[in-house]
């Protein structure tokens, strides 16, 4: 992933400062909902706590995730306004990797918004994309926004679905429909996180391509293979694990309490 960006590369918030660049940008094209930017701020400040860097437990997360995507007869990839805006080859890479199609589907389904993701996608290598427009036809009733709208020939069909940055009531009403839902984020108290078959805590800029390097590498495997790595995963413990490594983590910090350094000065 490489963006533009005003900062240079020496600051040391450069890579979190071209992210929000990023998605700020995406604002103007209308990608980026409003609300989508306070989320991205609330994943921070996890980020902040986990270190900004992918923890064991989210590695575990990433291979049952991968095996649980080979192994789905109809796996879909759901696309929101901040994944496209952060990730779009990503998503399109990982989609073809796991013969996955490629679905829009957003809590909030503004004027442009879905034909500017669309576009993104298209750009970044899709042939196919679910879920813009009139092709939205089937409604979740469990769903009370505009998530509720799903492509026929998508999530409603899904018996696996790659939900990045969710909401939770979405993936409690995917959850009750009996599919296996795949998460990422940053919060593992969210509901999300709390609810999803496989929550992945981490970064999505960072869990991106190792996902995809993961499915790529599960490609060798038989289908007795994948079915251990999935079902030998507990989300419970590698939520448990991750909050632990957070709570760790704030433990020794604040032994030290100013854990920065001011340079240059005595
Ligand atoms: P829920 O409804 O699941 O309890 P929520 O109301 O916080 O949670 P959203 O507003 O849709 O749901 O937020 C999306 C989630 O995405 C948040 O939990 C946030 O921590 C997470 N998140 C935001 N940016 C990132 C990121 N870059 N990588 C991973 N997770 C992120």
């Amino acid at each position: 992933m490489t963006y533009e960006t005003h900062v240079s590369s020496g600051h040391p918030r450069a890579e979190s400062i071209r992210i929000r660049e990023q998605l700020t940008k995406h604002v103007e094209t209308r990608v980026v909902a409003l609300a989508g930017i306070i989320a991205h701020g609330r994943g921070e400040a996890f980020d902040y706590i986990l270190g900004e860097k992918t923890i064991l437990p989210a590695m575990r997360a990433i291979s049952a995730a991968a095996a649980a995507l080979l192994l789905a007869e109809r796996p879909v990839v759901s696309v929101n306004g901040n994944t496209a805006a952060l990730c779009a080859r990503e998503l399109v890479d990982l989609a073809s990797v796991a013969n996955a199609k490629l679905e829009v589907n957003l809590f909030h389904r503004l004027p442009g918004r879905e034909s500017a993701i669309e576009s993104l996608l298209i750009e970044a290598g899709a042939e196919e994309v679910l879920g813009v427009g009139d092709a939205a036809s089937a409604r979740l009733d469990e769903v009370h926004s505009d998530r509720r709208r799903v492509d026929p020939r998508g999530i409603l069909i899904a018996d696996t679905v790659f939900v990045p940055l969710e909401d939770g009531d979405r993936t409690e009403a995917l959850r009750r429909m009996g599919k296996t839902v795949i998460a990422v984020d940053l919060n593992p108290l969210s509901r999300t996180a709390q609810l999803a078959s496989i929550t992945i805590v981490d970064n999505i800029v960072r869990a991106m391509p190792l996902l995809f390097s993961e499915v790529k590498k599960s490609r060798g495997l038989n289908a007795e293979e994948l079915r251990t790595k999935v079902t030998t995963f507990s989300n419970k413990k590698a939520l448990s694990d991750s909050m632990r490594l957070m709570e760790e983590r704030l433990h020794a910090l604040s032994e030290k309490g100013v854990y920065i350094q001011l340079h240059g000065r005595e």
